[in-house]
């Protein structure tokens, strides 16, 4: 994965060339290849956002609806009971050889009895749809100290529909009450014991606060801000940490630990946390990280989801009249000074400006529609059967 996040915004998809146009005092470069890769920072930020725009859509169209939104988290413990006896009841040891798969498989297993079961299919009843965040943290090596393992947990937002003459904070208790005894025997199946001090219910009762839970639902780490959902951020954290102990990196933060090591030439902890990172991609291979439940998107308008591969390669349109198809090989080496004159042109003259620009280089283009370039791209993409449609 180092390899192709890497390359991520480097390759052109169709034979080497790429097409350029204006927006506004922008350079759009059209036809780079993306990876698409949860952990790719120029990538996440654009899935992200696409993401959190469309959760943000369902949580007004819930609260016009008379719905209520409810986050409710869901963990449990990290190791079974049998493999916590076997280490006398030390955590410590019995998280050792314990990998991401192993949780995450677990978690998935506990969930799907959660979900499916008699019970779990009445709950449906009290609820309009749901979409589910799963999240992972670490033990973080950057410190000593005792290590509790991989978390793995779930923030479920339910559209919850209140019985008559049911205030929302009952409505959410109910189903909350539901959903964690559901919960419990869904750990106990496999071996697992829920976390009773970590699961929480949070209930929007006015727009901002239902759009506020969509982000926080949506958006994986948090960036620092102070709001509603960094509020919400800090209690989810110390709940956490209240059973696990300090010392838990996201993933976010171990590839950060990762490259600070690597500048710091510490090559032995370095090692430590590259063999962390790769258990942690192993184990994570697939997983959908925010999923909607079946007929939910439709209901909201939304319309089919986009796989993050398709997210990635949307690109913003151009307002220029067309666009100019060049030689990625020749046009690279110029791409910020292009921007940095484009960006200084007079309005209303950027996209002549862009093809003064090339003029000057020696770069030789092609004019075409912007929908007939993104035809081609379109066709190149899928005929590398990286997506069957
Ligand atoms: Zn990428």
């Amino acid at each position: 994965m180092q390899g192709r996040v890497k390359t991520c915004g480097t390759v052109p998809i169709v034979s080497g060339r790429v097409a350029l146009g204006t927006v506004g005092k922008g350079v759009a470069i059209k036809g780079l290849h993306r990876c698409g890769n949860r952990w790719c920072l120029e990538c996440q930020s654009k899935i992200a956002s696409h993401k959190a725009t469309d959760v943000e859509h369902a949580m007004q169209w819930a609260i016009t609806q008379g719905l209520i939104p409810v986050m409710y988290t869901l963990t449990g413990a990290h190791v079974t009971t049998a493999e916590l006896d076997k280490a006398d009841g030390n955590l410590h040891e019995a998280v050792q050889g314990v990998t991401v798969e192993t949780v995450r498989k677990r978690m998935s297993k506990a969930w799907a009895v959660t979900r499916n079961g008699r019970r779990g299919s009445a709950l449906k009843d009290k609820r309009i749809g749901m979409i589910t965040a799963q999240e992972v943290t670490l033990d973080d090596f950057m410190f000593p100290g005792s290590r509790t393992g991989i978390h793995w947990h779930r923030h479920v937002l339910v559209l919850v529909k209140p019985l008559r003459g049911q205030s929302a904070q009952q409505a959410a208790h109910d189903y909350g009450m539901e959903l964690f005894a559901l919960w419990q025997s869904g750990c106990k199946k496999v071996d697992l014991k829920a976390d009773s001090q970590a699961f929480d219910i949070k209930v929007a009762t006015t727009l901002q606060e239902a759009v506020d839970l969509g982000k926080y639902v949506s958006k994986g780490e948090s960036t620092p801000k102070e709001t509603y959902v960094d509020t919400l951020h800090k209690e989810m954290t110390r709940a956490d940490a209240k059973h696990a102990g300090k010392g838990r990196v996201s993933p976010e933060q171990l590839l950060r630990n990762i490259a600070y090591l690597k500048e710091h030439n510490n090559s032995k902890r370095m090692n430590q946390l590259v063999a962390q990172w790769k258990d942690l991609e192993r184990g994570t291979k697939g997983v959908h990280w925010l999923q909607w439940s079946p007929g939910l998107r439709d209901l909201v308008g939304l319309g089919e989801d986009m796989t993050d591969e398709e997210i990635v390669h949307v690109d913003m349109q151009v307002d220029s009249p067309s666009v100019a198809v060049v030689t990625w090989d020749e046009l690279k080496a110029h791409v910020d000074e292009l921007r940095a004159v484009v960006r200084s042109a007079e309005d209303g003259t950027e996209w002549e400006t862009l093809l003064l620009c090339l003029d000057s280089y020696g770069i030789s283009y092609v004019l075409q529609p912007e929908h007939e370039w993104g035809q081609q791209v379109k066709q190149r993409l899928y005929s590398y059967g990286t997506k069957q449609r």
